[in-house]
């Protein structure tokens, strides 16, 4: 068996594809983000600035946020020193998990060691052990969702995207009587679109089933506290398994849930993912804390992302780009076509120093490929306009489609009928 040569197939299936991923090396530098080092493969190194970071609102270089990691580490040292049931379960970690209950007032909070594992383990754990659980997953799910229902072992049924009818359906066929668990997430990170919370919930409720979402996009964004969609829309206490993660508006590392008490204390106490690896690291959860401690009184930083996304959204369909209609902090320009996606964002790079990652199949459905824009408080109007000027140029010289209607294309791309998402997000 030629090994090697196997593993070297296997890559050149995706650069044939135009999938083969190329990571950019980065250099952030703290008090200057938007801006980092970029080292392209000789190592050169020029400034560039960030226009497709989850840290949605700097939070990873907030002063208060970079104090906590720096003290606590200093104070603590840097490991937690083992599992949380042996000697890993560290004093900051149990107040970070206060601070989650709190946040989404529900009775308890459960960390992972990241957003992917909390799903992973949390989904898959709590169908297991509901007797004979159907699990009801959107189309639309993320990769670690995904993973959550299949490592179930249970049924599942799938329910076109946001479609409340098609979910109807499910529901009905299954019966009042058999035990559900709907598994949703409230923004979508690639179309930037939100699912109708409250419909679901209601369903829920006349169906007798559980809910469970995934608000990693909002966390931090959205609410009056930033505890996310449900939040502002007044519906925490309907959804019965709040999902989010620290690695993105909060800008540091690991993900949670927060739920009733007992189904927190099943989980920690039937989750392999949870039980058999290290605790996170003190400093790193005094960071989270302070992150989310911060923005819970703090509506600056939400107030400037929403301000800047929605100006970049007017800027950029006032010039003629494809810019996918949202309304959320996500900015979505549509190119349709994976090599001349990439094509887009080599050139953006390397004539105009900005940087924004091409996200192709399987992330999102083929001919909807696209620049996934994510403007933060700290990019200025001056690097809007900017970005507008060298988006220009780049759709004239690469003879990109401008002036066409996006708002449906996830949708018509989906009904197609040749794929369903094997992984998306991230
Ligand atoms: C990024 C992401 C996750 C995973 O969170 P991490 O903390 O990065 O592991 C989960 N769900 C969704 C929808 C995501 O986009």
């Amino acid at each position: 068996m030629d090994y090697r040569g196997l593993f070297e197939d296997a890559i050149d299936t995706l650069r044939k594809e135009k999938r083969y991923r190329v990571f950019a090396d980065l250099e952030r530098v703290a008090g200057h983000f938007p801006r980092a080092i970029f080292r392209d493969s000789a190592d050169n190194a020029r400034e560039i600035t960030i226009w497709c970071s989850n840290d949605y609102l700097g939070m990873g270089q907030h002063p208060d946020v970079i104090r906590a990691m720096q003290e606590t580490a200093a104070k603590l040292g840097t490991g937690a020193g083992g599992t949380r049931n042996i000697a890993g379960t560290n004093r900051p970690l149990v107040e970070l998990e206060r601070s989650l209950a709190d946040l989404h007032r529900k009775e308890a909070a459960l960390v992972f060691t990241s957003g992917f594992v909390s799903n992973e383990a949390a989904i898959s754990t709590i169908a297991r052990l509901i007797p004979n659980c159907l699990v009801i997953s959107d189309q639309l799910n993320h990769a670690s969702m995904i993973a959550g229902v299949r490592q179930s072992g249970m049924e599942k049924k799938i329910f076109r995207h946001n479609d409340m009818a098609h979910l109807r359906e499910i529901l009905e066929a299954a019966g009042k009587d058999r035990p559900k668990m709907i598994v949703f997430e409230s923004v979508y990170s690639m179309d930037g679109d939100v699912a109708p919370i409250e419909e679901i919930a209601d369903l829920a409720e006349e169906f007798n089933a559980l809910t469970y979402i995934d608000e990693v996009h909002a966390v931090g964004m959205y609410g009056e506290r930033g505890a996310g969609i449900c939040e502002r829309e007044g519906l925490m206490h309907r959804i019965d398994i709040i999902e989010g993660t620290m690695a993105k508006a909060f800008g540091v590392l690991g993900g949670y849930i927060t739920a009733s008490q007992p189904i927190v204390d099943a989980v920690r106490s039937y989750a392999s993912e949870f039980i058999f690896t290290t605790a996170l690291p003190p400093a790193l959860c005094a960071a989270a804390r302070a992150s989310i401690e911060h923005l819970k009184s703090s509506s600056e930083e939400r107030e400037g992302q929403q301000r800047q996304a929605q100006r970049l959204k007017e800027i950029l369909t006032e010039a003629g780009l494809p810019v996918m209609p949202t309304n959320t902090h996500i900015v979505p320009v549509i190119v349709g076509d994976a090599r001349r996606c990439k094509a887009a964002s080599d050139m953006l790079m390397e004539k105009h120093n900005i940087y924004i990652q091409p996200i192709n199949y399987p992330t999102v459905p083929k001919d909807t490929e696209r620049l996934r824009i994510t403007p933060t408080p700290l990019h200025t109007d001056e690097m809007l306009f900017e970005l507008r000027d060298a988006l220009v140029k780049v759709w004239n010289v690469l003879d990109l489609p401008m002036h066409t209607d996006t708002s449906q294309l996830t949708a018509q791309a989906l009904n197609s009928g040749d794929l369903v998402l094997p992984t998306n997000g991230g």
